[in-house]
């Protein structure tokens, strides 16, 4: 039988029945993985705390099946992921959206599922989900993937905290960017220590230096550990009409040992320098990272002011960047070179000065062991929050006058 045949969406057909509608569901819980492969196929298999209805679909460019779930509480070894075999490269899981999980498998080579289904294990404690795989040609592959593609859900998610100011509240909006998050580790240091968590952590803890400081308020693009699409991120700053959008990061950069400590990066079409173009290349991959191949949505201006806005907002970027570099400069904190640019997605909102914050390198031993101090962590949101709460003291002064006619430039002033 042809693999195409199948069409791309599987839904398990395996169906049991659910709860009693009173009492609600205790979440599912992924205690077990493994990959069973012979020539011909790779069986995929997870053993949950009770059974789901997943959904399949695959993605080119690089080649990847996605397996949408309802939430599951992955408990599984740190390496389950990273044990290569048969037509699994490796898979990467957690939530994907509030109420929504996800597995994304790299696939050696073209392959389609030929089964989904959901078993009930003896006993009825648990449940085993079964991907079963086998080899496609690139066309049928190619076929599925742009199936896939028309019949997309939205990936884009509301996660972040957007709650509408009190009447009469100006104070300029800082929107606060944790990278990552979710199905979406970000880089991995020693000890299997994700960026997500060390970026969260840092980021909720400015938020609450800056919001104790009452002059501004704050809107994060991500309240827990969930994936935000990069899209969304810069949709979120543009709806909080931002005053500034800080993203913040601890990337690993691989054969550059000497990039290490804290570096503000803006945007731009050319970089600085080669590992800026890196770095932009490998965080602009968290979309397909977490399954999600949506094209760029470029923010445009409205008409003539366009160009003019986005030279302004470039302007007010770098002096923010100025300004935050002047504070490391004066806490001794200062790399080699520590404004660097490079086209960062997430820092394209043509109205909104913007800029990604490393606050240092999850792939230099020092860096990461010094990032998991709370000493280090109080100084560097010192740091931090100094830096916004000086960029945005002209709009504390002067806080709603002039903002009528012409939003985009006369914003800051
Ligand atoms: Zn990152």
């Amino acid at each position: 039988m042809r693999l195409a045949a199948f069409g791309i969406i599987l839904i398990a057909s395996t169906v049991i029945a659910v709860a009693a509608p009173s009492a609600p569901p205790e979440p599912v819980v992924a205690v077990e993985s493994r990959i069973d492969s012979d020539a011909e196929r790779t069986r995929l298999v997870f053993t949950l705390s009770r059974p789901v209805t997943p959904k399949v679909f695959a993605l080119e460019g690089p080649d990847r099946l996605v397996i949408d779930l309802p939430t599951v509480n992955f408990q599984l070894p740190q390496d389950a992921g990273r044990r290569a075999s048969g037509l699994v490269k490796s898979f990467r899981y957690g939530l994907f959206a509030p109420g929504r999980s996800r597995v994304v498998v790299e696939l050696v080579q073209p392959a389609l599922p030929v089964r989904v289904g959901v078993e009930p294990m003896p006993g009825n404690v648990a449940a085993e989900l079964v991907i079963e795989l086998r080899r496609a040609d690139r066309p049928g592959f190619a076929k599925a993937a742009a199936t896939a593609r028309e019949q997309a859900p939205v990936a884009s998610s509301s996660a972040g905290s957007t709650a509408t100011p009190r009447a009469g509240d100006d104070r300029p909006v800082i929107v606060i960017d944790p990278g990552h998050g979710g199905i979406d580790v970000g880089a991995i240091g020693i000890g299997n220590v994700h960026e997500k968590d060390v970026v969260f952590a840092v980021a909720q803890l400015l938020r609450a230096k800056l919001e104790r400081s009452g002059r501004v308020r704050v809107v994060m693009t991500r309240d827990t550990d969930v994936f935000v699409a990069l899209n969304e991120r810069v949709r979120l700053g543009r709806q909080a009409n931002a005053a500034l959008f800080v993203s913040i990061h601890a990337d690993s950069i691989s054969g550059a040992s000497e990039v290490r400590g804290m570096t503000v990066y803006t945007g731009s079409d050319r970089a600085t320098d080669a590992e800026a173009a890196r770095l932009a290349e490998s965080e602009n991959r968290a979309d397909s990272v977490a399954g999600v191949d949506e094209p760029e949505t470029r923010e445009e201006v409205a008409g003539i002011l366009d160009d003019l806005t986005k030279r302004e907002t470039r302007t007010y970027s770098a002096l923010f960047a100025r300004t935050l570099v002047g504070r490391m400069d004066a806490a001794g904190k200062v790399n080699k070179n520590p404004h660097r640019s490079a086209g960062f997605r997430v820092l394209r909102a043509p109205d909104i000065p913007s800029a990604l914050v490393e606050l240092g390198y999850l792939s230099s031993p020092s860096d990461m062991q010094l990032m998991q101090t709370a000493e280090w962590r109080e100084k560097a949101t010192d740091m931090l929050a100094g830096a916004v709460l000086d960029f945005l003291e002209p709009r504390i002064a002067d806080k709603g006058r002039g903002t009528e006619e012409f939003p985009g430039l006369m914003r800051l002033r």
